[in-house]
């Protein structure tokens, strides 16, 4: 991982967002930036190089995963620390001068509380104000290893799909089907889940986020089974939705109209086409067939180190996809009471089109 080269981009940014600093609080954005994989810290970029600020409980783990900054282990909180820093940094070398410092904060990651305790201590020369979101903007355009990472994430989270299919019974309640997944994936070395399993049977299915309850799989209908893993720290989803006992003609129809929204819009996915299309293209077959009415959420997400990232796949969104990004594409339709359908893959964008990372079937099953 380039830290180096992160942080010297973002350095070099600076100027032109007219930013003198930037506090990096968000937990993963400092990690991306500098590798620190601990629960409490805060970076200060400037233009001149950075400071990582953390507390007693890191100074092992600070010493060996920091890189391309200095660190300081602080008494006190991190935040706090870092203000100060900021604060002496701004009497050295704001004398003789009037200009105030202009410290960018992490306006969708930093509490109301935080920010109210940083602007008591910082003397008034220092201005605060909410920084653009570089930082998931450089994230968004994945490195060769980042993808290396994400690739075996997708290996192993697609693997616990064989798991689902082993369990999935009617009466077998969606809990136990989720545990037999988590189990699998702990075993076969994922840090976490990515998020809480979603296994949604029989009515259910027709809730986009039906995590996992006591419900027993019904003898007949849907299952929605959305999952995803973490391993060294990149994250993984994917959905695949089965059939218990035979599907009506139009339940059939249905699944195989969301299997051919999904295919179409990752058809689409190559560097210079907008995320705002790519959704189009899934929302305008699944309207063709008549469904599009209930298709209620975006098409996809950015993944990597978080499992909603930038850039959003969603209707008037002007992003264009470039080589390296990584997203979801997930089409789903949902009829309230009764039953639903969604089917995801995540893709990583190539020179010319883009790669599947979640190479499993998306032939129905049914059980
Ligand atoms: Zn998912
Ligand atoms: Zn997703």
């Amino acid at each position: 991982m380039d830290h180096r080269g992160r942080q010297r981009r973002l350095q070099t940014s600076l100027p032109t967002h007219r930013l003198d600093a930037l506090l990096v609080t968000h937990l993963p954005n400092i990690f991306y930036l500098c590798g620190f994989s601990g629960s409490a810290g805060a970076l200060v970029v400037t233009e001149a190089g950075s400071v990582f600020f953390t507390d007693g409980r890191y100074t092992d783990q600070a010493r060996t995963e920091v890189q391309g900054a200095q660190f300081v282990i602080a008494p006190k909180a991190p935040l706090t620390a870092a203000a100060e820093w900021l604060t002496a940094l701004r009497t050295k070398q704001g004398r003789g001068k009037v200009s105030h410092l202009r410290a960018g904060i992490e306006g969708e990651h930093m509490t109301v509380a935080a920010r109210t305790q940083l602007a008591h201590t910082l003397p008034s020369k220092i201005r605060l104000r909410e920084a653009p979101p570089l930082i998931e903007r450089a994230r968004m355009v994945k490195d060769a290893e980042e993808i290396q990472r994400i690739r075996a994430a997708c290996l192993l989270g697609a693997g616990l799909f064989e798991r689902a299919l082993e369990v999935i019974r009617p009466g077998v309640k969606e809990t136990e089907i989720a545990a037999e997944m988590e189990y699998r994936a702990r075993k076969a070395g994922a840090e976490a889940m990515s998020f809480p399993t979603i296994i949604a049977s029989g009515k259910r299915s027709a809730l986009p986020h039906g995590r996992a309850s006591d419900a027993g799989v019904p003898r007949r209908g849907f299952v929605v089974c959305d999952f995803g893993v973490i391993l060294t720290r990149y994250c993984s989803d994917m959905t695949r939705t089965v059939h218990v006992g035979q599907p009506s003609a139009k339940t059939r129809g249905a699944y195989e109209a969301v299997k051919e929204a999904q295919q179409a819009a990752v058809d689409a996915v190559r560097p210079g086409v907008s995320v705002g299309e790519v959704d189009q293209i899934a929302r305008k077959s699944l309207q063709n067939s008549g469904l599009g009415k209930y298709f209620t959420h975006s098409t996809g997400h950015g993944v990597g180190l978080e499992i909603h990232e930038a850039p959003r796949v969603a209707a008037g969104q002007t992003e264009v996809l470039q080589p390296g990004m990584v997203i979801t594409v997930e089409p789903g339709i949902y009829i309230a009471g009764k039953w639903g359908v969604r089917i995801e893959d995540m893709v990583v964008v190539t020179e010319r089109g883009c790669e599947v990372l979640t190479p499993t079937s998306k032939e129905l099953v049914t059980i």
